[in-house]
């Protein structure tokens, strides 16, 4: 079909190419429950959803896309962007970096220039990430995060209990890189708040609806557009995106960026998070994972997407900004 913006189509013609999505991916059952966290390994392997979020507030979707499941790597991009906006981007650059790491989401290393970790979305940073949150809220660090992430959704999110207690039991390569950074002076103590603060932020329980109007906020400036409410800071919504542009993806982000061409956030949970600047949000559900973590029907799904859509950042029929759009079409 032809690329059109898709602020300018009918509700049934996005319905149907989503619905044609959906069939053409649907087959595919390549991938694997990630089973290191126990818990995980429970879920409906088949489960699979896709919905838009429209930074006018619109929302369209298919399949399961109200099954919980946990938001896990996601997390990940919404707390940087919260720590962004409370102490501010030079304060956290001085602990963690903006580079990929071309590495695993969970290895144990730091760039050896700066003895930092590469970046916020790999388990090193975002365990950084998590101390620089707890440094500054305490005790009080989890319900803050937990009702930001849920001013991004719209919705009272909760945690599930399950999957926390499951990485309580099971997380010892993330309290191994908890450790390290402590001894390498890149966080100080309390490490042991800062890890159950991260292991909690991954067992928050959303659903694709949830991710797409999370991204939707993203996407708006920082701006719920269905509750109209402020969620991120501007400047730290634009810090944000440029590193899940770069590193949202871990060791696969170089081929995201090359074929979607979005920022985005996965999580071993089957969750991707993706942002259309200025225009959508999507999120996507299906928990079998490739060997990098990511979810396989939801990178099949987002190709497609993008490829229909025109959303590429740079495609030429990507109109981008709906600013832009205001400035020069008028
Ligand atoms: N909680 C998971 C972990 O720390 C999150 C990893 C992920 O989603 N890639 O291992």
């Amino acid at each position: 079909m032809d690329k059109i913006e898709i602020a300018t189509m009918k509700s049934s013609d996005i319905n149907h190419v989503l619905g044609h999505i959906y069939d053409s991916v649907l087959e595919n059952r390549e991938g694997a429950l990630a089973d290191y966290i126990p818990e995980l390994a429970k879920v409906e392997p088949d489960s699979f959803g896709m919905a838009l979020a429209t930074n006018n507030g619109r929302v369209y979707s298919i399949g399961d896309t109200e099954t919980p499941f946990t938001i896990q790597s996601i997390s990940k991009a919404l707390n940087y962007c919260i720590a962004l906006e409370l102490i501010g981007r030079d304060a956290i650059l001085a602990r963690v970096g903006v580079e990929p790491s071309g590495d695993r989401f969970n290895a144990i290393e730091f760039d050896p220039r700066t003895l930092r970790p590469y970046n916020p979305m790999v388990n090193a940073g975002a365990i950084t990430v998590a101390w620089i949150l707890c440094n500054r809220l305490g005790n009080n660090a989890f319900d803050y995060i937990l009702n930001r992430f849920s001013q991004a959704a719209g919705r009272q999110l909760v945690l599930d209990q399950n999957v926390y207690q499951s990485e309580f039991r099971t997380g010892h390569r993330n309290r191994a890189i908890g450790h390290l950074l402590l001894s390498a002076q890149a966080i100080e103590e309390p490490v042991d708040l800062a890890l159950d603060v991260y292991f909690k932020q991954c067992s928050i329980s959303v659903t694709a609806i949830d991710l797409a109007v999370m991204g939707a906020t993203f996407a708006n400036l920082g701006m719920n557009p269905i509750t109209g409410k402020q969620v991120f800071d501007t400047t730290a919504v634009r810090n944000t995106l440029s590193v899940m542009f770069t590193c949202g993806m871990y060791d696969y982000s170089g081929n995201w960026a090359h074929d979607v061409g979005l920022p985005a956030k996965s999580g071993v949970g089957g969750g991707i998070l993706g942002i259309v600047n200025r225009q959508l949000g999507i999120g996507t559900f299906s928990p079998r994972v490739d060997p990098n973590g990511n979810s396989v029907r939801g990178l099949a799904s987002f190709k497609i997407l993008s490829d229909e859509f025109g959303l590429h950042a740079f495609d030429p029929t990507n109109r981008g900004s709906g600013l832009v759009a205001h400035f020069f079409d008028h």
